[in-house]
């Protein structure tokens, strides 16, 4: 398993996930040049992916969704909410309709390789648009990908237990929420149930989902105007800190370098 944060937060979304064998992209809110470098150096060429999950239509997720497909030599499966597919035609982001390897995905609905290399359970979020969470497992290990909800249904924690890897929402700082230039619609916007996790409700679910098998928790989508890596670490590190999880492994993505959260070829976890 292998996987690297490529870019994360309000102004691009893309992670590159290796599992049971599959190459995948999660998200695509970069333009197709920036991923290619940003695969080039992980050594996977961009023509070498097995599939593309999209979380919900905002264009921090999608807008790079044109120009990645437009260039391809083989088909990519994308794998997506069909009213999420329904957006992106509507907002004028690109138009799936026809597009031949397009698989509709639905909550709770498992998508299952005929090989049984990998298993991928689409879980749905709470947020201003139709969005969903994924868990992915395989035999080589398993990872968990929540962004984008402003509340986590207590009906997914059965499935999010315990996992390995959480890549998981820490946006904002309260403090610095309301004392940022955001216009008021947007604070109440984000800070809504609707909106996206603060530090401290990211750290209580975080505090109730690790386990013993947890190996790296990847605090992800982190606000550059209301928020600092610092101030996500620290709320994590503090609900934690009772506990037998080294501090450690709760590391920041971010938004203009990548993070190799887990690559064996170079031993232990980088970050
Ligand atoms: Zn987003
Ligand atoms: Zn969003």
């Amino acid at each position: 398993m292998r996987i690297v944060v490529l870019s994360s937060g309000s102004s691009g979304n893309a992670v590159f996930l290796e599992i049971g064998g599959k190459r995948l992209l999660i998200d695509v809110g970069m333009n197709r040049s920036f991923i290619k470098r940003e695969l080039d150096r992980v050594h996977v060429p961009i023509g070498m992916l097995d599939g593309i999950f999209i979380t919900h239509s905002h264009r921090d997720h999608t807008s790079g969704l044109p120009s990645l497909l437009k260039q391809l030599g083989a088909p990519l499966p994308i794998y997506i909410g069909r009213d999420t597919a329904e957006e992106l035609k509507r907002f004028n982001i690109i138009d799936l309709t026809h597009y031949p390897y397009l698989h509709c995905i639905n909550s709770m609905k498992y998508v299952a390789w005929a090989d049984s290399s990998l298993t991928v359970l689409p879980l749905k979020l709470v947020h201003d648009v139709p969005v969903l969470g994924f868990y992915f497992e395989a035999d080589d290990g398993n990872a968990v990908y929540i962004t984008d909800t402003g509340f986590l249904p207590q009906v997914h924690a059965k499935h999010l237990y315990d996992r390995e890897y959480y890549i998981f929402e820490s946006n904002y700082d309260e403090d610095m929420l309301v004392s940022c230039s955001y216009p008021d619609v947007l604070k109440a916007r984000i800070r809504s149930e609707k909106g996206h996790m603060s530090n401290e409700y990211s750290a209580h679910c975080i505090s109730k989902l690790i386990g013993p098998h947890t190996k790296k928790v990847v605090l992800a989508h982190i606000s550059e105007n209301s928020n600092t890596e610092d101030l996500a670490l620290v709320a994590h590190r503090r609900a934690l800190q009772e506990g037998n999880f080294d501090l450690n492994n709760i590391v920041c993505a971010h938004q203009r370098r990548s993070l190799t959260v887990l690559d064996p070829k170079y031993g232990a976890a980088l970050h």
